[in-house]
């Protein structure tokens, strides 16, 4: 059965899972575990439809159906991380002396990956504020061969406008490539808004669950799809067939959790503003937050990411966390429990200060993965921590 014409609850439950009545035997309700590394042949010169697990494995077969049916595309391909999809794209994509645009607000490791590519293969990186379009606009050069964008970005959740930079680039032959990870298909389909390419860390939103470290890449061109399946086989990335196995159960309720991160996340970013000892709030679904009507129009949601300064500086913020007992203070993001954490100590310890200090991550500057839990029991432990500092 096709779940085309289906919304997006039902494919995120159905595709790549549909018993098949065929000769009986494919009649399952879940997709087994395929742990098989290689795949017998009856003819030396032809293989069936998989030949060896890094090439091609049913599960994995299975998941990447659905990654492409969440995100509209055409094509999906699954990976061991996220950093390994984004590997895999600049190795596909990029050649030396290319020029890359990025959101100065990208994911610290997405950063860190470009500097790699930046001192050992002469490419160049510009970061500019993509919340004006004008600005990615104007740092286009001859050799720009992509624009790479977040939106929300992490930790300071700034939006940018996905189809008018889309337009921009295609006007120059330059390819988009959105990170989706924080808002998920659920809330964002950026290649319906005009980008080309979508990536994201499974590992969070899109698993859910804080038990699988996964990345996917989702596209519609063919000869694009191609080069990078190739290389998926290639460079050898790919998740085993139990973590597809876990992405594939996890995606079935991820309409259901986004919804509840999102309604606890805008609860907790409410009590935030309103709280005496809280200098500012970083959450686009707040009236104040600058690109509030611009995430109305090109989202379905805000999601559940809450970032927010605290008054005082670094010794605050590390005694608030410390005194927090429901929160765990953890890197990552996207599962049921809530998460929270220190990005300038933590997750974007690997740039530097300087950058930090550019890009606007403050010292005081907290960042919250809002779960699925009762969100006065979230309410009340932010708030016995904020009593003892
Ligand atoms: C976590 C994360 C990544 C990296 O993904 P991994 O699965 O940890 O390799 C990339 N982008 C964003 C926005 C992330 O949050």
């Amino acid at each position: 059965m096709t779940h085309q014409n289906h919304s997006f609850d039902t494919r995120s439950v159905h595709v790549g899972e549909e018993p098949e009545f065929l000769d009986g035997s494919k009649n399952e309700v879940v997709s087994p575990i395929f742990l098989s590394s290689t795949f017998a042949r009856k003819e030396v010169k032809n293989h069936g439809q998989f030949e060896y697990s890094r090439s091609g494995n049913p599960t994995r077969f299975a998941l990447e159906k659905r990654y492409a049916s969440l995100e509209q595309t055409e094509y999906g391909l699954g990976f061991a991380s996220g950093l390994a999809a984004e590997a895999t794209l600049l190795f596909t994509l990029l050649k030396p002396g290319d020029n890359i645009i990025g959101f100065d607000d990208l994911y610290g490791g997405t950063k860190r990956l470009f500097k790699q590519w930046k001192d050992n293969y002469d490419i160049t990186i510009s970061l500019v504020d993509a919340a004006q379009p004008h600005l990615v606009e104007a740092a286009i050069q001859p050799g720009t061969k992509l624009i790479w964008l977040e939106s929300p970005t992490n930790p300071l959740l700034k939006v940018c406008d996905i189809a008018a930079i889309s337009e921009i680039a295609h006007r120059h032959n330059v390819l988009v490539i959105v990170d989706n990870t924080f808002l998920s298909p659920y809330f964002q389909n950026p290649t319906v808004l005009g980008a080309d390419i979508v990536v994201h860390s499974v590992t969070k939103y899109i698993t859910g669950h804080s038990d699988v470290v996964g990345g996917a890449i989702m596209l519609n061109d063919k000869s694009l799809y191609e080069k990078i399946k190739f290389n998926q086989n290639a460079l050898g990335a790919i998740p085993s067939p139990f973590d597809c196995y876990l992405v594939l159960r996890g995606l079935k309720t991820l309409s259901l959790r986004m919804e509840k991160h999102q309604s606890n996340a805008f609860a907790i970013a409410e009590y935030l503003e309103n709280h005496p000892k809280v200098e500012r709030v970083y959450y686009p679904g707040l009236k104040s937050h600058p690109q509030y009507e611009l995430s109305l129009k090109q989202a379905k949601g805000f999601g559940g990411m809450v970032s927010f300064e605290i008054k005082g500086g670094e010794k605050e913020a590390v005694q608030f966390l410390e005194c927090l007992e429901l929160f765990t203070l953890a890197e990552s993001l996207g599962g049921v429990e809530s998460l929270i954490e220190h990005p300038a100590l933590m997750t974007h310890s690997s740039i530097t200060k300087k950058e930090r200090e550019q890009a606007g991550i403050k010292d005081s500057l907290i960042r919250v993965s809002v779960g699925v839990e009762d969100k006065t029991d979230l309410i009340n432990d932010l708030e016995q921590a904020f009593r003892q500092i």
